[in-house]
């Protein structure tokens, strides 16, 4: 990470502190490790984000329809999926510092030192171990590089052990360590409350294959390495999409969704060039086909966005594990047989992206410290939020250019109108020029001032957040306008 980008970052996080979007959660007592609490600016933008997302998948596909799965499951599921046995990290701890570490993102952090070559040499070699399970030939990688705890200094490894990411707790009124069986988790993904509903809600909603169940939620990993702000935390929300279709045509579909998926990014104004594409050649063994979807972070190209081709491995899995039979009768023709396709256990692509993430994605693309030149000759500044006005949490400023003279009353008869279309911001402190760069700095796309001329002619100022450019235009034009922009 250059210094640069990692100025860059502390001054996002300092930011979404200062203005509302995002906290340490119970700071108060010094906050808690990798879990945030979003404020009134954050909370909105989380909301318009999940809601930008939510409409594409349901109501923009009449094959997907959604469903809101418990966060508790039962335990079984766990079984069934493979997290209690393999959801798990390769981890290593440093005997002189304590503290823990993810063999992969030690070894990669290492990397990122190494001229090209020797990077690419490493992650290659550690690919193929990760990919064998074989602990003692990471160890034996870290030995060779000679790898130091960044804390210690120290090569003094402890040697790599599996460490469960899941969170248990336990139902019921009396909790005993060994009791068992009223464990249970929170769940560290929400796509299982998709697969154990498949045949719920095909039935119910009578949906032929192909078609997708759509689904936002809590998740929580209780994950090692958790320094990156909101990028990695132990309790977030996903937005997944289960695509469920019949098999042989899970290339097709994963194709389908990868671009389709690219595209709602860009859908954002988001510049092309912050994403990439990185083919996973280290697949689960179920697993046909794997990506990511990365976003240029200030911390550098990390996942955003997960694309699965799973083959029938989870809807499989639950059949095996509940010995109910989880199937759907295909009367589609198959043409070389002439038959109907019948029964089968469908093939799944999923779209899984983090939304907390995608926060964080909208946020650092959107942080911008600007330098104005002003006609004297000498420079104002301003940090604005380049947020795309549908996401933005603010729509609408609406701002009485004085205190007096009638303007607060015709400024709130606007806002009285206009906050039944979209969110609205009243304010009447300070000067007009404070009063924009409070809005900028929050990413409020449009502010309209009521001045003087207002009660003669019935028109406003639009100030515009990227170009601050001004014009004037009926106070019935106002709603118009703002819709058309948000939409
Ligand atoms: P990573 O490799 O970064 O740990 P992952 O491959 O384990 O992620 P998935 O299990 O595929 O992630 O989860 C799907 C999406 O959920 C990710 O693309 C990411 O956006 C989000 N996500 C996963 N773990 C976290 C976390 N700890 N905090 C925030 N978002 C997360």
């Amino acid at each position: 990470m250059a210094t640069n980008d990692n100025n860059n970052f502390q001054a996002i996080i300092a930011h979404a502190k200062e203005y509302g979007f995002v906290f340490p959660s119970s700071e108060i007592y010094d906050g808690l490790s990798a879990v945030y609490d979003y404020g009134p600016w954050g909370s909105e933008l989380k909301k318009n984000i999940r809601d930008y997302w939510w409409k594409s998948m349901t109501q923009l596909h009449e094959d997907i329809v959604g469903v809101d799965a418990a966060i508790f499951m039962h335990p079984t599921t766990w079984k069934a999926s493979g997290h209690v046995d393999n959801f798990s990290d390769p981890m290593i701890d440093n005997k002189d510092s304590k503290k823990r570490y993810r063999v992969d993102h030690l070894i990669e952090a290492h990397a990122e030192g190494l001229p090209p070559k020797e990077a690419d040499a490493l992650l290659s070699t550690m690919d193929q171990l990760l990919a064998k399970d074989d602990y003692n030939g990471l160890k034996k990688l870290i030995d060779e590089y000679k790898i130091k705890c960044a804390i210690s200094g120290t090569s003094n490894w402890t040697e790599i052990r599996q460490f469960n990411l899941m969170f248990k707790t336990e139902f019921g009124a009396i909790a005993s360590d060994n009791d068992e069986e009223n464990i249970v988790y929170l769940r560290p993904e929400t796509a299982q409350g998709i697969f154990v509903n498949f045949l719920n809600v095909q039935k119910t909603a009578r949906m032929k294959v192909p078609f997708g169940i759509a689904q936002t939620g809590k998740a929580f990993r209780n994950e090692i390495v958790a320094r990156q702000f909101i990028f990695r935390m132990r309790e977030f929300e996903q937005m997944e999409m289960q695509f469920f279709v019949r098999p042989g045509t899970e290339g097709k579909w994963y194709q389908h969704w990868k671009t389709e998926r690219l595209n709602w990014h860009l859908s954002l104004g988001i510049p092309a060039e912050k994403f990439r594409y990185h083919d996973h050649t280290k697949l689960a063994h179920y697993a046909k086909e794997a990506c990511d979807i990365e976003f240029e972070f200030p911390i550098g190209f990390k996942e955003l966005e997960g694309i699965h081709s799973r083959s029938d491995y989870d809807l499989s899995q639950h059949q095996q594990y509940s010995k109910k039979k989880i199937q759907y009768y295909d009367n589609d023709i198959d043409p070389a047989t002439g038959k109907p396709y019948g029964n089968y256990v469908p093939y799944v692509v999923e779209t899984s992206i983090g939304l907390d993430r995608m926060f964080l994605a909208i946020l650092s693309n959107a942080y911008q410290e600007e330098t104005i030149p002003k006609e004297d000759g000498t420079n104002d500044s301003r940090v604005v939020l380049h947020i795309p006005p549908k996401l933005a949490p603010v729509k609408l400023a609406i701002l009485p250019l004085t205190r007096k003279d009638g303007l607060p009353e015709i400024a709130r008869s606007i806002m009285n109108d206009c906050r039944q279309e979209f969110y609205c911001f009243y304010e009447e402190k300070d000067t007009i020029g404070k009063r924009y760069r409070r809005m900028d700095a929050i990413g409020t796309p449009f502010c309209i001032t009521v001045d003087h001329q207002t009660k003669d002619d019935h028109t406003v100022t639009i100030r515009y957040r990227d170009t601050m450019t001004q014009e004037r235009l009926p106070i019935s034009r106002v709603i118009e306008l703002v819709k058309e922009k948000i939409r």
